[in-house]
């Protein structure tokens, strides 16, 4: 399996951001990637990242609407995206569960318009800290791919990203055994829900990723990757985490 190393950008750059994305390109041209690599821009960027890079690396959206069209006012649909270049949207990000009250039901409705579009889907799950000191982040995450993976879910059209929440942008991550077991009951969980076809879709981790931790956490079992917020909108940290695949994965 390739791992998949892919940087979210949430809601940060310009166009003044574009000559990131070129340097980052030129880069790994000159030293190609063990992994394939996806920058998931805000919105107004998808089109012009697109035309940046020319198809050396990848460019995905960060949310798309379920339906493809309609009077959803500020909503973009999966087609919308496709039709910008994006070949890939992230769903169900914890920080649009949290303020945007987005459901399971809603995310695996979000995953469907991305298939539908021809989009890869990156679903995200992940626990709060008030549910992993109850014990009970085995039982959310499993509720969770039950509810927002789709049965559907193959490994050429989805992704899922574990995030414990509390690890996002704070600078604390699982030990790595937690991040190891956590990974085996998901990989156990998207065979249940999906099949044999399960074992074949990626699961990055998510949350505080950086260069000094990369390496570990990707050797792990079961983590085929990484899904990099902050440290994504630094081209230098982002290609250390990208090289920091380890050669046997
Ligand atoms: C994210 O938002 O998907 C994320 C993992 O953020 P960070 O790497 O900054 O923790």
């Amino acid at each position: 399996m390739r791992p998949l190393i892919a940087g979210n950008w949430k809601m940060n750059g310009t166009g003044e951001a574009l000559p990131r994305i070129a340097a980052l390109a030129e880069s790994l041209k000159a030293e190609p990637a063990r992994a394939d690599v996806l920058i998931c821009a805000p919105f107004t960027l998808v089109s012009r990242a697109v035309a940046t890079v020319a198809g050396r690396i990848p460019i995905g959206g960060q949310d798309c609407h379920p339906l493809p069209s309609g009077a959803f006012t500020g909503d973009i649909s999966a087609e919308m995206l496709q039709d910008a270049g994006a070949v890939s949207v992230i769903v169900g990000h914890s920080e649009r569960r949290q303020y945007h009250h987005e459901t399971d039901e809603l995310v695996a409705a979000k995953a469907e318009a991305a298939w539908r579009a021809g989009l890869t889907a990156i679903i995200c799950i992940g626990e709060t800290e008030a549910q992993r000191d109850a014990g009970h982040a085995d039982k959310v995450v499993r509720r969770q791919i039950m509810a927002s993976v789709p049965p559907a879910a193959r490994p050429a059209n989805t992704a899922i990203a574990y995030e414990p929440i509390w690890a996002i942008g704070t600078g604390r991550t699982p030990s790595l055994a937690d991040i190891a077991a956590m990974h085996a009951v998901i990989r156990n969980t998207v065979e249940n829900r999906c099949g044999g076809e399960g074992r074949g879709i990626r699961l990055l981790y998510g949350g505080s990723v950086n260069p000094a931790n990369a390496r570990d956490i990707l050797s792990l079992p079961d983590v085929d990757g990484a899904l990099v917020g902050g440290a994504s909108l630094k081209a230098e940290d982002f290609l250390a985490i990208i090289h920091a695949v380890p050669r046997d994965l």
